[in-house]
This record gives C-alpha cells, sequence and structure tokens, in this order.
C-alpha cells in the first residue's frame, strides 16, 4: 500500500516556487539575488487596516470561534463592496469568507465538480488552477493562448474545447500571469457563451482594481445578469489592499451553492481568523486611496519594465495590461550561447539567468505556456531597473 494517497501524490511541485527557492538559498548564502518571481506587493498594508486588527487583538470576542462562512459583518461589507466596485448586486448570503482567494478557488472547484466533470482552462494559467480542479475531482480541459491572441480565448477555441462533460469554464482578468485584461465586448460574448452552453463560470476578480492605460476591469456577471446562477465570483483582499499575508479572500454565488460550500468550510477550516476578518472590513470599508497610490506606482513600473525587456533582442514584451507582471516572449533567447551555457527551454533559462545574472523570473512551463517567462513588477523601481539591466547585459 502507498504511503500517501494517489490524490496528493499526483500534485506538482510549484515550479514558482522552486524558481524562489533558489533564489532564496542563493540569497542566504550572500549572492546579491534581484527577484522578479513574488506575486506580491512590495508595500506594507495601510496603517488604518493595521490598527483595526491591533484592535481586533485587544477584544475578547475575536478570541473565540466565530460562524464558519464568515463574520456577517465581513460578508455584509463584501457585498457592499462588490456593489460599489464591479457594479454586482448580491447580499450576504451569497458570500462566503476563505483563508484567502486561493482557498476560495480551491472550494469554488470542490463545490462544483464531480469526478470527470471538465473544467476549461484558459493557458497560460495561473499555477494553482489545474492542481485545485484535479484535487477536486475534475478535469482540467487547457486551451492554448498566445501573444498574438493577447492571450485571450476566443469562442471558437470554447465551442471546440466542450464536450458533454464540460462543467465550469474558468476565467480571469485581469490575469495572472499574462497580464492581459479581456474587454467588455470579449467578456460578455463569452457570458453568453457559458449561458448557452448551459456552462457554470468561476471568474477569478482578485486582480480588479490593477489596471493600466485605457484598459478597465469588467464583471462578467454584470454585463451579463443571467449568468448569476451558474458563476461563481472569487476575490480577495491579498492584492488590491498589499495584504497577502492576511489570508483573507471570498467568494460569491447562489445561495444553494454558498451553503454547500459553508458546510464543506465547517469540516476542513471553521472560521478564518477574526483578527484578520477585522482587518478585512476595514480594508473593504475604508477608502480607495491607498489602491490608488499603489495602482499608480505599479504602473509607472510596468512601463519601465515593458520597455526595457522590449530592448533585449530576443525577447518580445506584449504591453501589460493589468495585474503585476510582464510576461514576454522569450523564444528568441533559446540556443544562444550564455557565457558559454545554452538553454533550449525557458526552465533551462531562468536556471542560467539566476545563475549568470543573479536575475530570478518564473518560466513560462509554471503557467503551460514554455516559451514565455512571468517577471512580477510587484517591487522597487531601483531593484526593478537594476534587474532588467543585469539581464539586458546578459544578452547583450
Ligand atoms: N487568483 C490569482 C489569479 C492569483 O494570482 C492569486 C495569488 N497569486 C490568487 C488568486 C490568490 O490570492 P490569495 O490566496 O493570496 O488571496
Amino acid at each position: 500500500m502507498k504511503r500517501t494517497s494517489q490524490r496528493l501524490s499526483a500534485i506538482q511541485p510549484s515550479a514558482t516556487l522552486a524558481v524562489d527557492a533558489k533564489a532564496k538559498a542563493m540569497k542566504a548564502a550572500g549572492e546579491n539575488v534581484i527577484g522578479f518571481g513574488a506575486g506580491e506587493p512590495d508595500f506594507p498594508t495601510p496603517q488604518h487596516i493595521v490598527d483595526a486588527a491591533i484592535a481586533a487583538c485587544a477584544d475578547p470576542k475575536n478570541h473565540k470561534y466565530t460562524p464558519a462562512g464568515g463574520l456577517p459583518e465581513l460578508k455584509q461589507a463584501i457585498a457592499a463592496k462588490t456593489l460599489r466596485d464591479s457594479g454586482f448586486d448580491c447580499d450576504a448570503s451569497n458570500v462566503l469568507v476563505t483563508c484567502g482567494g486561493k482557498h476560495a478557488v480551491y472550494t469554488a472547484f470542490a463545490v462544483l465538480c464531480d469526478p470527470g466533470d471538465e473544467v476549461i482552462c484558459p493557458a497560460p494559467y495561473w499555477t494553482t488552477y489545474p492542481e485545485a480542479i484535479t484535487l477536486a475531482g475534475g478535469v482540467p480541459v487547457v486551451i492554448d493562448t498566445d501573444a498574438e491572441s493577447g492571450f485571450q480565448v476566443t469562442i471558437e477555441q470554447l465551442d471546440a474545447a466542450k464536450t458533454d462533460r464540460t462543467k465550469v469554464l474558468l476565467f480571469v482578468s485581469p490575469d495572472n500571469p499574462s497580464g492581459a485584461v479581456y474587454p467588455p465586448k470579449a467578456v460578455k460574448a463569452i457570458g453568453e457563451w457559458a449561458v448557452a452552453n448551459g456552462v457554470w463560470v468561476i471568474t477569478d476578480e482578485i486582480y480588479e482594481h490593477l489596471t493600466y492605460g485605457s484598459h478597465e476591469f469588467s464583471s462578467m456577471p454584470v454585463l451579463v445578469p443571467d449568468l448569476a446562477e451558474q458563476c461563481l465570483i472569487v476575490n480577495g483582499v491579498a492584492k488590491t489592499y498589499a495584504m497577502t499575508g492576511w489570508r483573507v479572500g471570498w467568494m460569491i454565488g447562489p445561495v444553494d451553492v454558498i451553503k454547500a460550500a459553508t458546510n464543506f468550510q465547517s469540516h476542513a477550516t471553521s472560521n478564518v481568523t477574526n483578527v484578520a476578518q477585522r482587518a478585512a472590513i476595514a480594508a473593504l470599508e475604508g477608502s480607495l486611496d491607498d489602491v490608488v497610490m499603489m495602482r499608480e506606482a505599479f504602473a509607472r513600473r510596468a512601463g519601465i519594465m515593458h520597455e526595457m525587456l522590449n530592448a533585449i533582442d530576443g525577447v518580445t514584451c506584449p504591453e501589460p495590461q493589468g495585474a503585476f507582471y510582464c510576461y514576454p516572449d522569450m523564444q528568441g533567447l533559446l540556443g544562444r550561447d550564455i557565457n558559454g551555457k545554452v538553454a533550449t527551454t525557458t526552465v533551462e533559462l531562468a536556471d542560467i539567468v539566476l545563475e549568470e545574472a543573479k536575475v530570478a523570473f518564473v518560466p513560462g512551463e509554471a503557467f503551460g505556456l514554455p516559451g514565455y517567462g512571468r517577471f512580477s513588477f510587484a517591487l522597487g523601481d531601483d531593484d526593478l531597473i537594476e534587474g532588467i539591466r543585469r539581464l539586458a547585459d546578459l544578452f547583450a
């Protein structure tokens, strides 16, 4: 008999974390490594949110179990914030508070998928999606996109991927890792396709506030109201409020689905940490001023990184439209002599770049689309410029 279950043994180690682990080990050994791997804002959490958490720590009512589905005040705040920010009208009974957006993603697949149910998952995809789908018993059906198509799936591709077993379409815009933002027309067309085909949509809105230039976030069930009964929205405070470590996210959906997911959570985790939930209330009820400040910094860095990457011979970088990632095509660097080493894949390229230039990026293999690399611009301007300059020098 195997020591670990087949289900868990099948999980792939995260390639994102592998690069990160090597970069951290080199840093610990005293090397001056610049990391473009992390998908988290470099800013501290805004002070008024931290203050709310400090006050919450001192209040004994937060020392006890609270409802598994989330504090009623937080669910209310999430419903109000959703109406304010995306225009989607829901109430507290449509909300489940989870341990971060990642937990909401897993819960969403777990509550919808029976064994063998297919989930359409456009690539490049965030590393967690296929693993979460498989763990939940679903089968990921990957659709490839590329820079030419703006990393956006078409209705024709969806038609071709659909089978009798298709249960869910996974949709995320702004996207990790490509930085793509679907225009409202495309969001609407995809939502209408889902309604017409009886397919659920899990829409990940975690980067809703991080869009640049003329690109704007739009919420699928707002543009296609008929979708609401077959749609789960995933979101959280991590990216918008620089709160990755606080672990508060949520899922919004029809009441019957939220009830089933809440039952699941009541056995798996009980309530999310009350102190973090109180901090999330302060975040959601507060102003968006800090968010605007952070978005401006990200927009500036996006511009710098985009331009510097494109200036490297062999690299083609589409304009990042949202989130905080550039996702350049790096195939032009494969097969080249790099200080006596040659990379034939972007995994090998990432390794050589880390060793030779002390720069960490995540190879496209981690996101189901080899030949590309993900560079986060959620780090300070000086490091960002120095890191891409090192890359440019290596390939000069
Ligand atoms: N969705 C996407 C697309 C993400 O990039 C992330 C974080 N990398 C999450 C969800 C989850 O965020 P968290 O669990 O930190 O709330």
